[in-house]
């Protein structure tokens, strides 16, 4: 039997309408979540990211503003940007979109950003918070896969949870988060020997390698749950996932589509974040 092909936009559509109307309640106690991205150069997949983030803000009621900067800005110019949005009280979440031109360094504009306003989990205090179990951001792309998870029933608990990759944006905070859901974790990564002995253990496999399609049906254990992260342009000019969906799909219990799960997910929880900035905000106002 195929797998069952995770239903993305549902999830996501009905997501996006519960957080629409926290949104419309705090706006109507007078403060309105504010999101401020920060795009620095001209690549083209940034500039899509940029404006789904924009409008998915817009469809959700929360104040966004795109900040577009020209390749050759100087890191000095990005830091002033970063400090002119810390102190804006119209804004409540700062993403910088990755990746940054190479005179400028990701991690000294990351350590920038207030750390109540890092949208995505990328600064080392809310990283190491998020190690440690306290409260703070979620990472966006993999407490969207854990939604994900959660949303179709999967019992995470006690699942054998293999993880390809480990940035530090999806791999990493991916398999904390599964540890914190009392997964036993394994994470693989480019130097991982015979990685297909170890995949068919998984019961939940996340793919997040920038390879398209390379988790065949040899990776994937009968029935397994199949989490493909994955963007890549193909040369047709179509996207791909991590996953050759076509191949895994008669040997998973379920599978990601790609494009329309995790991509429009991690969106999702950006937007959740902003409106979590906005009521610690809202609730210190309300202290003072
Ligand atoms: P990185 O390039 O930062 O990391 C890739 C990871 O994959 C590394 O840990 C690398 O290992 C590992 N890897 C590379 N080749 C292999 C291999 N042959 N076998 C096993 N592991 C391998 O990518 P990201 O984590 O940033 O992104 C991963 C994918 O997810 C990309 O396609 C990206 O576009 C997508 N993505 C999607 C998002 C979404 O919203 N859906 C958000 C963010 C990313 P090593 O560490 O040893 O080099």
């Amino acid at each position: 039997m195929p797998a069952q092909v995770i239903n993305g936009k549902e999830i996501v559509s009905a997501y996006r309408a519960r957080i629409k109307e926290e949104v419309e309640n705090l706006t109507r106690q007078g403060v309105q979540p504010g999101l401020a991205v920060v795009l620095v150069g001209d690549d083209p997949a940034s500039q899509v990211y940029v404006r789904n983030k924009a409008k998915a803000c817009g469809e959700a009621g929360i104040y966004s503003e795109v900040h577009t900067l020209e390749a050759a800005t100087s890191e000095d110019e990005v830091l002033e940007l970063i400090d002119r949005l810390n102190n804006d009280p119209k804004i409540h979440g700062i993403l910088v979109q990755s990746p940054l031109p190479k005179h400028i360094s990701e991690e000294k504009i990351v350590e920038a950003i207030a750390v109540k306003k890092d949208a995505d989990c990328f600064h080392p205090v809310n990283v190491g918070n998020l190690m440690i179990g306290k409260d703070g951001p979620a990472p966006c792309t993999p407490a969207g896969v854990i939604d994900i998870l959660k949303k179709v029933g999967v019992n995470i608990a006690g699942k054998h949870a293999v993880v390809v990759g480990r940035s530090n944006i999806v791999g990493k905070p991916m398999a904390i988060l599964l540890l914190r859901e009392n997964a036993t974790v394994t994470v693989c990564h480019s130097r991982t020997a015979n990685m297909a002995e170890i995949t068919r253990q998984a019961d939940i496999l996340i793919a997040a390698v920038g390879k398209p399609k390379m988790i065949k049906r040899e990776h994937v254990k009968p029935g397994a749950v199949v989490v493909d992260v994955g963007i890549n342009r193909l040369d047709t000019g179509k996207l791909a996932g991590d996953v050759d969906f076509d191949d895994v799909l008669d040997v998973a219990g379920y599978i990601t589509p790609v494009p329309g799960c995790v991509g429009p997910m991690t969106i999702t929880v950006l937007l959740r974040n902003t409106l979590e900035a906005a009521k610690r905000t809202a609730a210190m106002q309300q202290s003072a």
